[in-house]
């Protein structure tokens, strides 16, 4: 053998030269931008839970644990039915909950129904003082009512020119797909069936229908008001540009559904009570160790 032929045969067999294959009508095809296979976007919803736990390993049972800690744990109970709970909410929009309980209270007053009393069990997330036992208002004379009469009626509870006609186009819309006023049914749907039925209706968000579907039927979705949205932006739980509508979804993915109920409750109490829109009370805050407002690199 000679000197050249054994080095040749220590390097192993010769490599073929690479040869540019010819385009093919399939290569061809693979190439071209009208039929590429179209990448589907990651969810963001699900990009940012995983991330979450990557980097901020047990934020969210921290949360609720701390949370629980300060203000107890809750078993879900009716608050009301769900006909009065939805016009409830509507009352609070953009009002204080005690505005809101007169405002309900005079709709009562001035159209009472022979309907059983009811007990309102407003819970510790409510900032109102619980509305007095009585029977729900008679939701067809609501409905029918000339508008500058309910708009006096409802004054009390703030931005009655707004609301008093909400609160009729409402009436009249569940009326006129159920045959009466009645919300009972939703119980047979699933939560985002439901609350996607309550969305169709003009004037109500996720946040008055995840409302309802909780109070009223323990439905597990959490309502995400302006406490809420706070605490949640200043520990991190969510990302700093998602909107209020945005954070249901985020906590829909984030939490069990046995947790909803007491998270919404208790993180409303929160930024009732210690995480105010200004002077947070940071130094009594259970949240503190973990809260990216006080430490932007809280682990
Ligand atoms: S530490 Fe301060 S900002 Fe953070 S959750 Fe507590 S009260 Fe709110």
């Amino acid at each position: 053998m000679t000197e050249a032929a054994s080095v040749a045969e220590a390097a192993g067999p010769a490599r073929k030269p690479r040869v540019k294959e010819p385009a093919t009508k399939r290569s061809a095809m693979k190439r071209s931008p009208a039929t590429r296979k179209k990448r589907r976007a990651p969810d963001p919803i699900k990009a940012w839970v995983k991330r979450l736990e990557r980097t901020r390993p047990n934020l969210v049972r921290d949360t609720l644990d701390g949370l629980a800690a300060r203000y107890g744990h809750h078993a879900w109970e009716r608050r009301l039915d769900p006909t009065s709970e939805l016009i409830l909410t509507i009352l609070t929009q953009n009002s204080a909950d005690t505005n809101a309980e007169k405002a309900f209270e005079a709709l009562r007053a001035t159209y009472p129904s022979d309907r059983p009393a009811e007990r309102h069990i407003p819970g510790p997330g409510w900032g109102g003082e619980g509305l007095s036992d009585g029977a729900p208002p008679d939701w067809n004379a609501v409905e029918a009512a000339p508008i500058q009469e309910l708009v006096d009626v409802i004054r009390p509870g703030g931005l009655a020119n707004q609301k008093a006609p909400r609160l009729q186009a409402t009436l009249r819309t569940i009326r006129e797909a159920r045959g009466d006023h009645s919300l009972e049914f939703l119980a047979d749907m699933s939560p985002l069936e439901a609350r996607a039925w309550l969305t169709a209706i003009d004037g109500i968000g996720k946040k008055t229908a995840s409302v309802l579907l909780a109070f009223s039927f323990g439905m597990p979705l959490m309502a995400v008001d302006r406490h809420v949205e706070r605490v949640s932006h200043r520990v991190g739980l969510i990302p700093p540009k998602a909107t209020a509508d945005e954070a249901h979804d985020y906590y829909l993915a984030m939490l069990a559904p046995n947790e909803m109920y007491e998270a919404h409750v208790n993180l409303i109490r929160h930024g009732r009570v210690i995480c105010h829109a200004r002077n947070p009370e940071h130094e009594i805050c259970p949240l503190r160790a973990r809260c990216r407002f006080v430490d932007p690199k809280a682990p």
